[in-house]
Order: structure tokens, then C-alpha cells, then sequence
């Protein structure tokens, strides 16, 4: 069936039909890492936010080429245009090239994505390995006269760009607001306005990631990479952009700008944002002491945490709140939250224990026959997952009641069921059953197989068919099985 699925467009303030600028192909970028340091809760929720969006979009049959860059380079430290080049800082202190800080998050982020089963993307690009692409944007930015030099940098003109369109229509702020509120105490220095933001800056002698330009050795501005990247693997107007909330202002908004100011228009036509979590009701920072990677999750290792919580506890948890909202952690709330998701996997394991009959009864009937499209309507609701998720809770319901013979259910409706739960529960919530490991099926399927050929021998031997059941037992040895024949029956072992 043909879904109609709605999005929450951070532009226009309201969810709207998903239509493809070019269907059924579906361009999507989100703003990755800046990898400096180890992947924490903030890198999760968005990256669990959009896969779960890849997922989706992919299972609508949209062919869908999804961008999320890496940066590692030009995010400075107060995200404005001032302070160290986070990975340059990093680095230092560890006598290291930058480039090596930047390869080793960035496996360190692979690794921690790959174990919350977040599908890679299609494309993952450097801003490092598109500086020339950046220069270009500058250089169409100056030539449209949006951009200024001062002291071998470029910045943006936003009094200018301001003056012919709109600047803040992405965050709602208007212009006097954001240079009222602009922390920026030192003065404008060689900016023209506080509120300018740097297209390219210029590298100081003992800067070391540095490119020649036209403006002379330097690197550019934190917002270029995006722009530069997305139009370049999306082209000029692209359908999604996505990202945590945080990146509406300044990066998102300076994006927009940066759009408008260099190809007349802007790239993207829908703009989607995460909200952020909270640890115990206190936003995650370093200097509160209740920062914790993702690593320190899985294992257990700090100090606040009771105990260790699985990739798929963290999945589940972020899951179980629609992306919109906020998502506090705290021990109490993960530890629900793995009863919960294990509540949901025994449910689907216990699929394979129910016996069919004839025919459903009908309230089961009723159910299978309005489950996969409640979960569809509810993803198709700007991915509400936690009214996913509650309509899977009914199935485990009704496979407890059927386990427990107080229901019936056809053969048909009950493969609907399974199918139904499979598909939201690991296809497209991308959900995993971490006690079933490929080991223990591997093992399990195994002893079966064992145990069948010991069960033919025996039907050879109860026959008197001696050669055979020789053949088997002397196959089984050579292959280091022991056998042994017990007045209880046969045993093996390896
Ligand atoms: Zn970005």
C-alpha cells in the first residue's frame, strides 16, 4: 500500500507531505562528527535519528543517497570564528598529526555506529578533502558581493545579504536580536560586523592545517563544508537536511545563507532536527562531570553509571521518545528501558512457540488485521517510533494470550504478525536481539544437525543395518566426534 508519509520541516514550522524533488531518488545530508574525541550520547541520537529516516525512506522504495560528512577541519573551538581548531588543539596535546586524531574518531566513531546497528551512509565525505570546493563557494560568495576580505580572511556580509533576503528564517531569530545577543565581548576586530561569520580564514605561522588560496594560506569556516559537500554529491537543490537542534543556529542558518548568497536559492527543501538529550535533567557538558561516551555505556566504566547498558539498550531508550522530543538518561530510565526492549525480543522469540489452528478468533483477527498499518500510520507521522513501539507491545500482549491458549490464531494471520514485528521491530527500528548472537545460532543449528546423524545411526542399528551405522559412527570420529553408546541412549561431544 502507497504511504503518505509527513515531515516536520524546521523551515515552515509544520509537518508536510514527503515529496521528492526527483522520486524515486532522495537526497539526504546530515551534518556528521567533528572528530576529535570519543563518540558520546550526542553523536547517537542523531545518527539513530536519520537511519532510522534511511531506513524508512529506503523501505518506501525510494532510492536514497545519504551524505553525512566527516568534519576535520575548521570547527573551532567557540563555534563562532575564534579559538583553536578542535582537532589541531587535540593534536598538540597529544603530539600527534592531525590528521591522525581526525582517522582515529573517525574509527572510533564507525565502531561505536556499528555496534548501535546505525547503517553507514552512502557517501561519507571530508571537509579536508574538499577545501577546493569550499574556495569555489567563497569565491562565488565574494563575486556576488556578499563576502568581504579583511586581513587575508573572507566573511560573510550578513548586513548586506540581510538588506535582500531574509537572514534567521531557519531559527526565527531577526537580525537586531542575534547581534544583541552576540557573546562575542572582544570587540568586532577585523570582522566589519559582529555578526559576521568567516568564509576562510587566514592561518597564523604556527597554524598547521593550512591550504593556499587566492587570499593566501589559510582554512575555511566551519559552515562551508556542508554547503560545499551537499551540492556537490546532491546537487543544487537537494530534498533533506538533518542534524541535532544545536546546528539550527548558526551552522544551519549559515548554510542557508551561504546557499542563497552564491546560486540565488536555497539547496534544501526540507530541513529536519533532532532534540538533544539530557543526563538527569542537566544538558551533557564535560565541566558537569556527567559526560559519558558511548563506549563508557556499553562497558559500564563511570562513575554515575550502575551498571553497563547495551548498544541496544541506547537504540531502544532513543527510540522510545519521538525525535522532537527530549530523552533524559538516567540509571532508572535505562534500566526500564532494557526490560523493555527485552520484553520485546522474548515476545517475537516466543512467535515461534505459538501453534496455529484453523481459524483466528476475532479479536485477534481485528488486531492482526489493523497492526501493520497502525505502525505504518505512526511512522508515517513524522516518525512517531514510540507509538511504534507501543503498537508492538499489543503483539507481545496477544502472543502471551495466545501462548497461554486464551486466543487462536490461523496460519495465516499468524505469519502476518511475525512478518508485521519483524520488519518494524529490526528492519526499520533497526533493532537486533543481542542474546541470539550468530555464535549461539550457529552452535544451536550445530547440535541439531548432530543430533540428527546420531538419530539415523540409530534408526540403521534398531534395522541391523551394521555397515551403515558403522559408516556414521567411524565419519563422526574422523571428524573428532566421541560417541558413546549409554544404557540412556547416545552421547557426543567434540
Ligand atoms: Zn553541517
Amino acid at each position: 500500500m502507497e504511504q503518505k508519509f509527513f515531515i516536520y520541516n524546521t523551515l515552515s514550522r509544520r509537518k508536510e507531505i514527503f515529496k521528492p524533488l526527483h522520486a524515486p531518488n532522495v537526497g539526504m545530508y546530515v551534518c556528521g562528527p567533528t572528530v576529535y574525541g570519543d563518540p558520546h550520547l550526542g553523536h547517537a541520537r542523531p545518527a539513530i535519528t536519520f537511519d532510522l529516516l534511511f531506513r524508512y525512506l529506503k523501505h518506501l522504495g525510494y532510492k536514497v543517497r545519504y551524505v553525512r560528512n566527516i568534519t576535520d577541519v575548521g570547527h573551532l573551538e567557540h563555534d563562532a570564528d575564534e579559538g583553536d581548531d578542535k582537532i589541531e588543539k587535540k593534536a598538540r596535546l597529544e603530539q600527534l598529526e592531525p590528521m591522525e586524531i581526525a582517522q582515529h574518531y573517525t574509527n572510533r566513531y564507525h565502531q561505536a555506529m556499528d555496534a548501535l546497528n546505525v547503517l553507514p551512509p552512502s557517501i561519507e565525505p571530508h571537509a579536508t578533502g574538499h577545501i577546493i570546493e569550499q574556495e569555489e563557494l567563497v569565491k562565488e560568495i565574494l563575486n556576488n558581493g556578499y563576502a568581504y576580505e579583511s586581513n587575508g580572511s573572507i566573511y560573510f556580509d550578513i548586513e548586506k545579504y540581510n538588506k535582500d533576503h531574509k537572514y534567521g528564517i531557519l531559527s526565527g531569530r531577526n537580525l537586531d536580536d542575534v547581534i544583541n545577543n552576540s557573546r562575542e565581548l572582544d570587540g568586532v576586530g577585523e570582522k566589519r560586523n559582529q555578526v559576521d561569520f568567516a568564509l576562510w580564514k587566514k592561518a597564523q605561522p604556527e597554524h598547521i592545517m593550512r591550504w593556499p588560496s587566492p587570499w593566501g594560506d589559510g582554512f575555511p569556516g566551519w559552515h562551508c563544508e556542508c554547503t560545499a559537500m551537499g551540492r556537490k554529491y546532491l546537487g543544487e537543490h537537494f530534498d533533506i537536511h538533518g542534524g541535532g537542534m544545536d546546528l539550527v543556529f548558526p551552522h544551519h542558518e549559515c548554510e542557508i545563507a551561504q546557499a542563497v548568497a552564491s546560486q540565488g536559492d536555497q539547496m534544501v527543501h526540507y530541513w529536519m532536527h533532532n532534540n538533544m538529550i539530557t543526563i538527569n535533567g542537566q544538558k551533557m557538558g564535560k565541566s558537569l562531570g556527567n559526560f559519558i561516551t558511548l563506549e563508557q555505556f556499553f562497558t559500564g566504566n563511570h562513575e554515575s553509571l550502575e551498571k553497563a547498558f547495551s548498544p541496544m539498550t541506547i537504540r531502544f531508550f532513543i527510540l522510545s521518545a519521538h525525535y522532537r522530543g527530549t530523552v533524559d538518561f538516567s540509571n532508572e530510565a535505562l534500566i526500564a528501558s532494557e526490560k523493555g526492549l527485552n520484553k520485546l525480543m522474548n515476545g517475537i522469540a516466543d512467535l515461534s512457540r505459538v501453534q496455529a489452528g484453523n481459524e483466528s478468533d476475532a479479536s485477534t483477527k481485528a488486531f492482526v488485521a489493523g497492526f501493520r498499518q497502525q505502525c505504518y500510520d505512526a511512522m508515517n507521522d513524522d516518525l512517531q517510533t514510540p507509538v511504534v513501539i507501543s503498537h508492538l507491545f499489543e503483539a507481545c500482549h496477544l502472543i502471551n494470550i495466545l501462548l497461554d491458549h486464551k486466543a487462536q490464531i490461523s496460519g495465516k494471520d499468524l505469519t502476518e504478525l511475525a512478518d508485521t514485528m519483524n520488519l518494524f521491530a529490526f528492519e526499520l527500528l533497526g533493532l537486533k536481539n543481542e542474546h541470539a548472537s550468530n555464535n549461539d545460532v550457529r552452535e544451536a543449528a550445530f547440535g541439531k544437525v548432530v543430533d540428527m546423524v546420531l538419530e539415523l545411526r540409530k534408526k540403521a542399528k534398531d534395522n541391523k543395518d551394521w555397515s551403515t551405522s558403522d559408516q556414521i559412527r567411524d565419519a563422526l570420529a574422523a571428524a573428532g566426534f566421541e560417541i558413546k553408546d549409554t544404557k540412556d541412549g547416545v552421547t557426543w561431544k567434540l
